[in-house]
């Protein structure tokens, strides 16, 4: 089979939410401008470890910006970004540091074009991490392995297909050792067909207790895999809850008129 669909033996269901980790990602009163446009405003969250949270709200709301200043490719006005207990630099080694400690997988899949499907993995631990190349190599073939393209490792990106591609690209973000993962809308540039296949991969990841943030209107995966579901509008979060109460019962009239347009 090409595709990973069930967490593999010994893997254990998410955790219930009362049996989360400690706070790994903390946000506290972010805020961000773009110029006159407020896109975060007193933005406080928090994700513990081994919690999924899925980020949902209408185009321009934010949240991809709110991904982006997790991992400083984006700066912050104010407030505060801790990541597993230490402050988000604002440059320098330290945040090298902990951006490898933050994977993330955007919308379009960003491979290096040039490179075959196995180097883009080994690249970033040889380079960023002095990881010896037989070492990378033996954990990239793994990863790949683990999210079902193991037989693509020699083909370069353009020879996968889409859905293939972003497997890749998560194996590539799981192969820097990640504490989180980030999911900016990993699906929406796919053909329907490939959803599934990326989809079954990132519950796998949240079933193995990855932390996760994850963008994305895929209700599914929420049900799926989310302890908490975020609803943001014009650069606030709005509300949150439990996927299946916020799903069938929504509270704020932002969030009905959204969900009513999804779904
Ligand atoms: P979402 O991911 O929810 O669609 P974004 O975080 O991408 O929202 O964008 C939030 C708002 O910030 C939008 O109005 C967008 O046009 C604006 N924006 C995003 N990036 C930039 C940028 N680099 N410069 C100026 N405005 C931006
Ligand atoms: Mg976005």
């Amino acid at each position: 089979a090409d595709v990973v669909t069930e967490p593999g033996p010994g893997a254990e269901p998410a955790p219930a939410p009362g049996q989360l980790g400690p706070p790994l990602v903390e946000l506290r009163g972010v805020d961000k401008h773009f110029g006159a446009l407020h896109v975060l405003k007193d933005i406080d969250l928090t994700v513990s470890r081994g919690e999924v949270v899925v980020i949902i709200g209408p185009s321009g709301s934010g949240k991809s910006t709110l991904c982006r200043t997790i991992n400083r490719l984006e700066t912050i006005d104010s407030g505060s970004i801790v990541i597993d207990g230490r402050e988000l630099p604002e440059e320098g080694r330290d945040l090298a540091r902990l951006r490898a400690e933050v994977g993330m997988v955007f919308q379009s899949f960003n491979l290096f074009a040039h490179r075959t499907v196995l180097e883009n993995v080994t690249l970033g631990p040889i380079k960023a991490k002095g990881m010896k190349k037989a070492e990378a190599t033996a954990r990239a073939t793994e990863l790949l392995e683990r999210v079902g393209v193991g037989n693509q490792a020699a083909k370069l990106p353009a020879q996968l297909s889409g859905g293939q591609q972003q497997r890749v690209a998560i194996a590539r973000a799981l192969a820097m050792g990640p504490k989180v993962m980030l999911f900016d809308e990993p699906t929406s540039a796919l053909d329907p067909e490939m959803i599934n296949e990326v989809l079954d991969v990132m519950v796998g990841l949240a079933r193995d207790g990855m932390t996760m943030l994850v963008v994305t209107h895929e209700m599914g995966f929420a049900r799926r895999a989310a302890h908490r579901v975020v609803f943001m509008d014009a650069g606030e979060i709005v509300e949150q809850a439990d996927p299946e109460t916020f799903f069938t019962a929504p509270r704020s009239e932002r969030a009905r008129d959204f969900l009513s347009k999804i779904l």
